[in-house]
Parts: structure tokens; C-alpha cells; sequence
């Protein structure tokens, strides 16, 4: 932010000069600099095929200081060639693959070393003159991990190895037209889980069978001490593994609970979908405090990584328990049918986002959907999760000026803009996932009121998704595409829904689906049980009550921020009209030191006084008093049953028979 200010004023001093040097007699309107012509551009990927497989071999040995090494033989003929470090990550939306973490790359031709040269414009494309009579590059270069835990994703118990971190490709080619014969060395002891093709198994040396670019980056691999396999399949048709790796072998255990839940995830995804796209699948499962989350999903895996104690503290975790199901609807929506122009021919061509409220939007939808229909959520607690969505927006004055549709550029403004945002209630962030999650509801009480019950989202989860069942070649899609298969599910003005929702700047927020659900969103001072049993160390949020985040006592989830930083203060809030700002610190809450326990008390006491409530806040070095004149009450939000109208939410969450 700083520099773009001083940036500002520079442009300001330089058009005053300018205009002075414009004014006088010496104006020279040709003079100055003139550009210089753009380096040639990196050959486009062309659907013809690479003469010639790729040898990419990687050595895992080293996680102790986090360094994959390795080697990559590229069969080659003389001349000009580009090589591409992979930049827009399917999953991510975003040209935020690493290429800082590549690093000691040496190019070799027949034993002799050859230059390399970034190029000037694009950071992810390496130009080498191939010398006469060489017939490959070999290459060799390391991947740095992140070293700190929780950054990164390999630790000295378990890896995500992603295939796009530790490999070169030629520009000038589809990434299906390129083919590579992987293979990867383990630490002693290590196990595996990939949905890619084993060739051959010598100790911890793997050979996977040949694989074209865009299958093997689609395919990363997971790798650990303390593994369990879990079988999920519905079938020999339909094989679906859950493939867990944790810090520590206790981690691994599952109550007979917890594994139905799991199986009822497949049975409910197929009865949603009626086919899947996939050979096998294998959820790749890291639960551990040593490496980061994730979610990302893949055709016939997904990458998930949570707490360590998933399993053994299942009521903690109700928060995060779309996760799995999340990822897997993904395997339907985003990986099999895609946006048509989120789909590209290589990992270099720029994406782009404005149907992500679909992909992933409709994703989250169904997600949250199949987390109750497998039990994996009660179906008050699945309410509880669409009341909090609602409550976020309705205090987040965001939507006055930036459009839904809008918020799908974030991914690719957040890989240029490395540091959080601090007011996400005025700048929007993600939306696209939790507010989508409100429109599809909406969309899909809609269809069941105009069919009197008979259709509803799930028919068009068939017609839209069930085709072509075992296929995983992509089938793109328009908006068009999708107001089609709406209109064939239910006839109705289904653009105009859209437009209004997601196109243009809308205040409202979209709730109709809860009321046509039958129900109606309430605030109270009750706290949902489950929340209780929370992880709350990376904060606690009061933002529906009095307007920000803070971070508590710390816990096994690691939280980084120091006790007491606040965040997420709601603009427009009681917070912030008293002068609360994000990275204060808050030490004492009514002259008692600050815990959480005795800042939800104070608000509960001023629910029944008028007497402020006195905020002793830090600011670098300044204390700074405050006080907010807040008494609203802890606003829980909660759906509450409206008898009047047919109960079409508990419908949608109750599992299909
Ligand atoms: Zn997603």
C-alpha cells in the first residue's frame, strides 16, 4: 500500500514537471524515451504431439531440510527452444505457482553445460539454444519447500509431493500431447498413495507408468510414515479410497462411527450424481499440525490436508467437515465439467474466473449438501452453517459497490497481492464460495416450489453431470450451457435469477432460499453446542455482536497471531465507529485483562445497561482506550422454523433413500 501511494505521488511530480517543460520554449515533442520492443513471445501450446517421453526423476530423501532434488531428461532437436516452470494451477485459479522455490538449475547437452535466460516478461519461462547434434537436455535443479510449519506442505513425516513444484515442460504444445514416465525416490520406510499408475516398485525407488503432463500435475502424490488405507468404494464399479497419512499413528484410528459417515459420502455422491468420472479415486488425507491444510481437487483424487485430530476429536471439528466432500463434488464440477474458459491448453495460458461461482460456488452448495446427507452434520448444525453464511453478509457492507462476479477475479488479485486483506467486509474476498452457496439454495427451493415438489437441484445434478459415467475427459461449459439444463430441469427466467445475483451490484442479500426453505434467519445469545467444542486458537469472531475477530489462548491448531490481535473488523460496525482498527491488540476489556471468556461476559452485561463497553487496545507502542457503545448481545445466528412454509431445506439435507 505504501508503495503504490508513493508511487502516486511520483506520477503527480513527474506530469507538474512535465506540464512546466511543456509550457517553455524548449518543448521538444518527439524527444524522451521511446519503448523497446517486447522479447518475442513464448511459443503458444499447439495440439500436436511432443516428439519423444520425458524423464522426470525425484528424490524425496532430503525433507529433513525440506529439498526435493530433482532430474529431468528432455529428448530435444537443435535450435531455440523454451522451456515452461508450470504458472496457473487448475484448483488455484491463480498464477501462484512458486518459481522463487526453484532454484540451482544446470542444463547440460551431452555432458557440456548450456546457458539458460529467463525470460524478461514472463518469470516462468526459461529460453536455451540447443546446440547442434545434442539429442536431450538433462536438467537438474531442487525445489525448496517452505521450511516453516504449517506453510508448507512436507514435513519430515509426511509430503504432498505436487508434481507441477519439480518439473520443466516445452513450450509450443498441448500439456495432453506431451508425455513424461515419472518416477520417485522415498525416505527409508516411507508409504505412498497417488492415483497415478505404478510401473514398478524396487524398495523405496517407484516407477510410474508413462503419463501425459496434464494427468501426472493432475495426479500429486502423497507420502508418510504413519499411513492407513480405507476402502469406501460402493463397489468393484466404483473404488474410492480414503488414503490417510498423520504425525502420529494414533491419529489413524477411526470410530466405526466416523468410517460410515465416510462411506455414506460415496453412496450419497453417486445417488446425487447417478455416474462418476474417474478409474479409482483416493482421497489424499494429511491430518497433522506439522503441515498446512488444504483442499485441491483433482479428476480422480483430491489433495485434503486438517487438523491432526480429525478422527480422534471428531465433535471439534464441525467447522471444517465439508472439506471431503467438498473436494470430491469437485471430481463432477470443476475437473470433468469446466468453464469453457477455465480450461487451457497448458499451465502457462492464462485462466479466467468469472463462472468460479459455479465451479466452486455450486461445489460448496452441494458439498455442505452431501455433509448432511452423509451424516457427516446434523441437520441443525448444517443449518447453523447456512445462518452463519447469511449473518457474514448481512453485515458486510462489500456488496454495495463490488458485484459477486467481481470477487471471481480474487484468486488471480491475491497472487499479486501476497499480504491478507484487512477489511474483507468492505473489500470482499473468496464470496464467490459462501455467497453462491446462498444463490444455489435459492435456485434450488426455487425449482422445488414451481414443480410442486417433483424437481428439484438434484435433477439437474443428473442431467448436468451424469453423462458420459467412467469418462474423465473434460466437457467445457458456457453460462448458456447451464441456463439450458436449468430451464430443462424447470422452465423459468433463470438469466434474469443470475443477472440480478451474481452480474450486478446488489445490495440485498440473497436469503430468499432460506425463506422459501422455511425458515428464517434470528439472532440470539444461545451458542450452538457444537461451536463450543470449536478449535478456537487461530480467534474467536464477534463480528455479528460487536465487530471484529480476536485471537484467544492459543491451542493444537498453532495459532500464529498473538493473543488479543484483532481482525475482521466489520466496517461500519460497532467496532470500527468507536476507532477499532485490524492489528490492534486488545489487552483489557472493562479494566479486566482480555480473555475471551471475559469479553463475551461484557457484552452479555451491556446487553442490559448502557454503559459502554471500554476496549484497552495496543498499537505498537501506544495504549489506546476506546470504547464502544454496543448492546446488541452476543447475535448468534441461528435459522428458526417457520411453520407456514413446506419445510424444502430439511428436504434438501436429509439423505436419498
Ligand atoms: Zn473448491
Amino acid at each position: 500500500m505504501l508503495r503504490s501511494r508513493f508511487c502516486h505521488s511520483l506520477v503527480v511530480a513527474f506530469a507538474a514537471v512535465l506540464l512546466a517543460l511543456i509550457n517553455t520554449s524548449y518543448s521538444q515533442t518527439s524527444a524522451g524515451p521511446q519503448p523497446v520492443p517486447l522479447p518475442p513471445p513464448v511459443p503458444a501450446p499447439v495440439d500436436q504431439p511432443y516428439a519423444g517421453t520425458l524423464s522426470l526423476s525425484v528424490d524425496l530423501t532430503n525433507v529433513n531440510a525440506r529439498v526435493l532434488n530433482v532430474r529431468e531428461i528432455i529428448p530435444v532437436r537443435a535450435g531455440p527452444m523454451v522451456l515452461l516452470y508450470p504458472q496457473w494451477l487448475p484448483g488455484n485459479h491463480s498464477p501462484s505457482n512458486a518459481v522463487q522455490n526453484l532454484a540451482g538449475l544446470v542444463i547440460t547437452a551431452s555432458g557440456q553445460r548450456i546457458p539458460w535466460h529467463r525470460d524478461r516478461v514472463n518469470m516462468w519461462a526459461f529460453h536455451v539454444e540447443v546446440p547442434k547434434g545434442a539429442t536431450s537436455l538433462e536438467l537438474g535443479f531442487q525445489y525448496l519447500a517452505p521450511i516453516r510449519p504449517q506453510q508448507g506442505r512436507i514435513s519430515t513425516r509426511i509430503a504432498d509431493l505436487t508434481w507441477n513444484s519439480v518439473l520443466l515442460y516445452p513450450a509450443g504444445y498441448f500439456s495432453r500431447r506431451i508425455q513424461f514416465a515419472p518416477e520417485l525416490k522415498l525416505p527409508e520406510g516411507w508409504k505412498f498413495a497417488t492415483a497415478l499408475d505404478v510401473k514398478s516398485q524396487n524398495g523405496n525407488s517407484v516407477q510410474f507408468k508413462d503419463v501425459p503432463l496434464n494427468t501426472l500435475i493432475d495426479s500429486p502424490l502423497y507420502a508418510g510414515i504413519n499411513y492407513k488405507r480405507v476402502d469406501l468404494s460402493t463397489g468393484p464399479d466404483n473404488p474410492v479410497y480414503l488414503d490417510v497419512f498423520a504425525d502420529k499413528p494414533e491419529q489413524l484410528e477411526i470410530t466405526p462411527e466416523e468410517l460410515q459417515f465416510h462411506k455414506n459420502l460415496v453412496v450419497q455422491a453417486q445417488k446425487l450424481f447417478h455416474s462418476h468420472h474417474y478409474d479409482h479415486y483416493d482421497f489424499l488425507f494429511s491430518l497433522s499440525d506439522t503441515v498446512g491444510g488444504k483442499g485441491l481437487e483433482h479428476h480422480q483424487s483430491s489433495e485434503d490436508g486438517t487438523r491432526a485430530n480429525y478422527f480422534t476429536d471428531w465433535a471439534a471439528g464441525v467447522s471444517g467437515r465439508a472439506l471431503l466432500p467438498h473436494e470430491y463434488t469437485h471430481s463432477w464440477n470443476g475437473k470433468f465439467r469446466r468453464p469453457a474458459d477455465l480450461w487451457t491448453a497448458n499451465f502457462n495460458e492464462p485462466m479466467r474466473n468469472d463462472l468460479l461461482w459455479v465451479y466452486e460456488g455450486l461445489t460448496d452448495y452441494y458439498g455442505n449438501v452431501l455433509t448432511a446427507r452423509s451424516g457427516m452434520r446434523t441437520p441443525e448444525q448444517a443449518r447453523d452453517e447456512i445462518a452463519g453464511i447469511a449473518a457474514s453478509f448481512e453485515i458486510s457492507p462489500g456488496r454495495t459497490w463490488r458485484s459477486l462476479e467481481d470477487t471471481t477475479n480474487q484468486p488471480i488479485i491475491s497472487a499479486h497481492f501476497m499480504a491478507p486483506e484487512f477489511w474483507p467486509s468492505w473489500q470482499r474476498s473468496y464470496d464467490y464460495y459462501p455467497e453462491s452457496d446462498l444463490i444455489w439454495l435459492d435456485a434450488d427451493t426455487k425449482i422445488r416450489e414451481l414443480s410442486n415438489g417433483q424437481k428439484s437441484l438434484d435433477d439437474f445434478a443428473r442431467l448436468f453431470y451424469g453423462i458420459d459415467n467412467g469418462s474423465y475427459v473434460t466437457v467445457a461449459y458456457t453460462l448458456e450451457d447451464l441456463v439450458k439444463a436449468l430451464n430443462t430441469v424447470q422452465p423459468y427466467d433463470w438469466n434474469e435469477f443470475f443477472r440480478t445475483r451474481v452480474y450486478q451490484v446488489e445490495t440485498q442479500v440473497p436469503e430468499d432460499g432460506i425463506t422459501r426453505g422455511g425458515y428464517r434467519l434470528v439472532y440470539n445469545d444461545t451458542q450452538p453446542e457444537w461451536m463450543k467444542h470449536m478449535d478456537h486458537s487461530r480467534g474467536t469472531s464477534f463480528a455479528t455482536s460487536i465487530g471484529f475477530t480476536v485471537s484467544g489462548e492459543g491451542g493444537p491448531g498453532g495459532g500464529e497471531a498473538p493473543r488479543g490481535m484483532i481482525s475482521n473488523v466489520i466496517w461500519d460496525g460497532p467496532a470500527f465507529k468507536a476507532g477499532v482498527t485490524p492489528e490492534m491488540q486488545l489487552q483489557a476489556v472493562n479494566d479486566q485483562a482480555f480473555s475471551t471468556e471475559n469479553l463475551r461476559a461484557a457484552i452479555l452485561a451491556a446487553e442490559k445497561n448502557n454503559d459502554p463497553i471500554k476496549l484497552l487496545l495496543k498499537r505498537d507502542n501506544e495504549f489506546i482506550t476506546v470504547n464502544v457503545d454496543y448492546h446488541g448481545g452476543l447475535r448468534y445466528p441461528h435459522l428458526e422454523r417457520v411453520e407456514s412454509v413446506p419445510d424444502r431445506l430439511d428436504e434438501i439435507l436429509a439423505p436419498v433413500e
